[in-house]
Order: structure tokens, then C-alpha cells, then sequence
């Protein structure tokens, strides 16, 4: 299994949004996906129509109370995807790991072996904290998604500051997979701007694909429904397919192993 974590310690740069359609994407495409909820937000459940109500499994009770991964995870409503929802609950975590022995190794464990499914999205929260480091830590590699906004890169260099010190302390294998460019909006100067200066510096590291600001990508969580679902067609999730694509591409020819 390929294990993708999607982090960037800013809020509402789209990660959510990203994990989900990313996602359905795979699944789409035939990859037996798990998508992990790590934000004790649980936007990610909710996006793929696990509403809170539903969620009797939870990331916290893998990552904190060592349930097997088989036990905390749920079909979504998406054929081909797999959930592993967030609760409240969660948000605790942080603390209650804090005196335990390999804390940042955790979901690591748990996740090493699994052969259930092809690839695995973690939807890390906006933090840095010990959540997002449990992430990096089980993670093959990360998908970094950055808003075209002023300050994106001085966010961005703390973001690969932290990738380096994980690379060498914790999980010397570390790769970045790419940078996705969201909420790119055409009419706006700064943004056209911010993505150009991205480029340069970080070349080809970020994603051909960029994703538009698209209004049908923020209604769709409100349904209960990845973008993908509640409408293929539009700008958004042409854009998100595109992306997966190109993430497909990206990828190891490891699907099929454990
Ligand atoms: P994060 O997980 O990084 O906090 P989200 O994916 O939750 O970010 O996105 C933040 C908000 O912006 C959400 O309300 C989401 O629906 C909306 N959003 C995300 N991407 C887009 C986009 N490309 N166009 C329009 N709205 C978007
Ligand atoms: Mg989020």
C-alpha cells in the first residue's frame, strides 16, 4: 500500500477538499483506496457522506487505543473507497499521547503490512503537531496542496523545514510527491502571480494540473458528496481528475504490493 499523506499546517487551503476528490479519483480509476480522516474537524467524513452520527470507529481508536485498522474503517458510499472517519475525540489525542513510548510511530504501526488496499490518503489537520507528525512519520510520501495566495511559499518553506527534520529523525524515505496549486483563480493578478513565482522556485515539483476556485467544489461537502459525484463535470473535478492523473503517474509501480 502507498500511503499519501496530505498536509500543510495552514487552514483552509484546501487538504480536505484535495484528499477527497484525489480519492474518489483512485477509486474511480480501480486502486482499492482508504482514505484516513486525521482532523479532528472530520471534514473528510463528512465529505464522504459518513456523517458524524454514523462514525462508531474512529482514527482515535487506532491511533490511540491500538484497534486493528480493519476494525476502525468503513465502506463509504463510493465503490472502491474506504474510510477511516475523525471524532472529536481527536482532538484529545495530542495530549494523550504525549507520555507514550513512540508516539510519533503509531499510525505507522498500524499501517505497516496492511494489504487491503492500493493506496491511502491521511487528510492531516492544521497543525504541525504530533497528529500531522504521525502522518509524516507512516507516510510514503506527502501531496502538498498550497493555496496561490501572498505568504503561500513562506508557509510552505516551514512546511518543508518540518519534512526535513522527519527525514532524518524519523522516516529517512520521506518523498514529496508534489505541490498542488488550488484556488487558482484566473481573473485574479496575485494569484496568477503567486503560482508563477511557486514554479520557479520549486520547478517541477508542482502539479501540472492546477485546481480552479469553483464553487461546486465547496457546495458538494453540504451533500454529503465528494465533487467528483455531485458533479463530474465541472471545472473542479475536471481539475481533480486531471490531478490524479498526474499523481497516478507520479506513483511507484507498487499497487499491488503489500
Ligand atoms: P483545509 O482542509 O486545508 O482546511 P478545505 O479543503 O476544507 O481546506 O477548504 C477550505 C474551504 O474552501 C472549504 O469550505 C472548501 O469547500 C473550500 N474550497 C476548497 N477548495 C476550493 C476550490 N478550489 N474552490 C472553491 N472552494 C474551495
Ligand atoms: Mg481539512
Amino acid at each position: 500500500m502507498i500511503v499519501i499523506a496530505i498536509a500543510n499546517q495552514k487552514g483552509g487551503v484546501g487538504k480536505t477538499t484535495s484528499a477527497i476528490n484525489t480519492a474518489t479519483a483512485m477509486a474511480a480509476s480501480g486502486w482499492r483506496t482508504l482514505l484516513i480522516d486525521l482532523d479532528p474537524q472530520g471534514n473528510a467524513s463528512t465529505g464522504v457522506g459518513v456523517a458524524a452520527s454514523e462514525r462508531d470507529v474512529s482514527s482515535y481508536d487506532l491511533l490511540v487505543d491500538d484497534a486493528p485498522i480493519e476494525d476502525c474503517t468503513i465502506r463509504s458510499a463510493i465503490p472502491g473507497l474506504d474510510l477511516i472517519p475523525a471524532t472529536v475525540d481527536l482532538s484529545g489525542a495530542e495530549i494523550e499521547l504525549v507520555n507514550v513510548d513512540e508516539r510519533t510511530q503509531r499510525l505507522k504501526k498500524v499501517l505497516a503490512d496492511h494489504a487491503g488496499h492500493d493506496v491511502c490518503f491521511i487528510d492531516c489537520p492544521p497543525s504541525l503537531g504530533l497528529l500531522t507528525l504521525n502522518a509524516l512519520c507512516a507516510a510514503d510520501t506527502l501531496l502538498v496542496p498550497l493555496q496561490c495566495e501572498f505568504f503561500a511559499l513562506e508557509g510552505l518553506s516551514q512546511l518543508l523545514h518540518t519534512v526535513e527534520q522527519v527525514q532524518q529523525r524519523f522516516n529517512p524515505d520521506l518523498g514529496i510527491i508534489g505541490i498542488a496549486l488550488t484556488m487558482f483563480d484566473r481573473r485574479n493578478r496575485l494569484t496568477d502571480q503567486v503560482a508563477d513565482d511557486v514554479r520557479e522556485c520549486l520547478g517541477d515539483l508542482v502539479f501540472e494540473s492546477v485546481i480552479p476556485r469553483n464553487v461546486r467544489l465547496s457546495e458538494a461537502p453540504s451533500h454529503g458528496l465528494p465533487a467528483l459525484v455531485y458533479d463530474h463535470s465541472c471545472a473542479g473535478s475536471r481539475a481533480y481528475m486531471a490531478l490524479a492523473r498526474e499523481l497516478i503517474g507520479r506513483l511507484p509501480e507498487r499497487r499491488k504490493a503489500a
